[in-house]
């Protein structure tokens, strides 16, 4: 029978709790159990999709084309499973749900009410998932802070929930912050005392306190937080800030998190495998190299908007124990092209990531020309060869209006072009080609190399694809159409083979990546980028 934990957070937001709850999904697996993790979002909107990154960060793409909370790519990368569309729920979907079954009439002569009918509704998604992957573990985590009006139906599914799954079957797990004070020389555990007891005004008490500190926790304030917030001395928690999240799960191994829920939960306690985890930290906390590689973008301000690739990036940097700096570049501050000479003079490699839109273009297509003529190493995902294209076409094959018709309605030359299955679309949620579609790679080419195989399946969002009327001129001119899609209409990967990485993709491969096995593309843009910083030195 399927276990349940559930992973609440308090006190203040942006605490970790997705990581919290990632990290004991791996903890569990590598004790041999099989886990799923599942996210609850009180926001209004349906998915993520139609939200600017600003407001929420990146959104991340399953295999099965769910648009979903960038927190399903923290569980996917820690416990090496693909998640899909029953993982992230809003309140959003909810409510389309009942309303649509109140129209139909299902609710015929009832009043629709928050509870039962939400409730239940939140419910029937967490049966949903288990049955779906029948794991002998499912974390859900309940996104934002107690206390906010719009998680309170979330809040009172779970309570629910809780109940009816019995004593020793489903727990929950209450994430706070302990502030120090300099002033004092203390920890102050009041919020999470406060935080808790607003739990408990709900009707939940939490069973385990994981408690995010700058300090370890003393015995007294570890006893304080047991006896106020009514929880086992052991279940207090400590959550230090780490170097890099991906040792928050052996701090809680060592704190003994996944011991004390296996405890609660009635489940035999196994020997966690963790070694190859244990070396991957170690690689991380001891680079012997380092790199400085440009992600240029619009959505630069807030890094979440492109943490996919960020961790991609690092992923690769482990293998070969290099760390990677990020270097933000302002699309928008490459427009003129001195200044972008300038933004590129100290990076050993660029990423141009995808986007929206046509703020920012023209500098990312100086920062591509300029990869290209320099042989800086560049990687360039969904828009990115989407730009790649149109500065081949303007500055090789001297189309000069050459564009895309998301940018110009009307262009000369529209060397990328909205999908045909797009053109009738109408409404902006969950309409792009989205997830997993395969591609067939070249023989010979960079990409077959890095690879290794004929044939991949990647992640997918987006609207507009290179124009196939103009893939032979620009064949002809020298670009390499390294992966097609399987009807070879639709290009997948373009290569200038000639230099020493220059690789751009219509997916998005950073969905796919993990800490212990980087992707191929990424790899292949810092190996290369550190044979040319090694050969500098010479
Ligand atoms: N805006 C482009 C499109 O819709 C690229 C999308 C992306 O980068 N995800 O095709």
């Amino acid at each position: 029978m399927t276990k349940y934990i559930f992973v609440t957070g308090g006190v203040v937001s942006s605490l970790g709790k997705g990581i919290v709850a990632a990290s004991l999904g791996k903890l569990l697996r590598s004790r041999g159990y099989s886990v799923i993790n599942q996210k609850f979002d009180p926001y209004i909107n349906v998915d993520p999709g139609t939200m600017s990154p600003f407001q929420h960060g990146e959104v991340f793409v399953t295999d099965d084309g769910a648009e979903t909370d960038l927190d399903l790519g923290h569980y996917e990368r820690f416990t090496d499973t693909n998640l899909g569309k029953f993982n992230n729920v809003t309140s959003g979907s909810v409510y389309q749900k009942v309303i649509e079954k109140e129209r139909k009439g299902d609710y015929l002569g009832a009043t629709v009410q928050v509870i039962p009918h939400i409730t239940n509704e939140i419910k029937s998604r967490i049966v949903g998932a288990t049955k779906q992957f029948n794991p002998d573990f499912h974390i859900i985590e309940i996104g934002g802070t107690i206390g906010d009006i719009e998680s309170l139906p979330f809040i009172e599914a779970i309570r629910q929930y809780k109940a009816e799954m019995g004593y020793g079957n489903a727990i929950s797990i209450h994430c706070t912050l302990l502030p120090y004070l300099p002033t004092s020389g203390e920890l102050k555990t009041k919020p999470s005392q406060h935080s808790v007891n607003v739990l408990r005004s709900y009707g939940l008490q939490p069973e385990i306190l994981v408690c995010r500190t700058q300090k370890p926790i003393p015995k007294t304030e570890r006893e304080k937080l047991a006896l106020f917030c009514s929880i086992s001395k052991d279940a207090v928690i400590e959550c230090r800030d780490m170097k890099t999240i991906y040792e928050v799960p052996l701090a809680l191994e060592e704190q003994g998190l996944c011991s004390v829920a296996l405890k609660m939960l009635g489940v035999k306690e196994k020997r966690p495998d963790l070694k190859s985890w244990e070396k991957l930290v170690d690689k991380i906390k001891n680079p012997t190299k380092s790199i400085k590689v440009g992600i240029a973008g619009k959505y630069t301000k807030l890094s979440d908007a492109y943490i996919s690739v960020v961790e991609s990036l690092k992923h690769a940097g482990y293998a070969d124990s290099a760390s990677v700096e990020i270097k933000w570049i302002n699309s928008e501050d490459c427009v003129d092209y001195d200044c972008c000479k300038k933004a590129l003079s100290d990076i050993d490699a660029v990423v141009v990531p995808g986007g929206f839109g046509v703020r920012g273009i023209e500098g990312k297509l100086n920062v591509i020309r300029y990869a290209r003529e320099n042989n800086l190493p560049f990687l360039g995902l969904c828009l990115g060869l989407q730009c790649t294209v149109i500065e081949y076409a303007r500055n090789v094959l001297k189309l000069e209006d050459a564009n895309s018709k998301e940018f110009d309605d009307n262009p000369v030359n529209p060397v990328i072009d909205m999908m045909l299955d797009q053109k009738h679309v109408k409404g902006y949620g969950g309409t792009m080609r989205l997830g997993a579609y395969d591609c067939h790679l070249k023989k010979g080419t960079v990409a077959h190399k890095a690879y290794g195989k004929d044939v991949i399946s990647e992640r997918h969002r987006h609207r507009y694809e290179v124009n196939y009327e103009y893939i032979d001129r620009l064949a002809q001119a020298g670009l390499v159409f390294s992966g097609m899609s399987p009807d070879g209409m639709l290009a997948e990967i373009v290569e200038l083979p000639k230099l020493d990485w220059f690789v751009a993709c219509q997916f998005h491969p950073e969905f796919k990546s993990r800490p212990d096995k980087p992707h191929p593309l990424f790899k292949g843009l810092i190996d290369a980028a550190l044979k040319q910083k090694q050969k500098g030195k010479n």
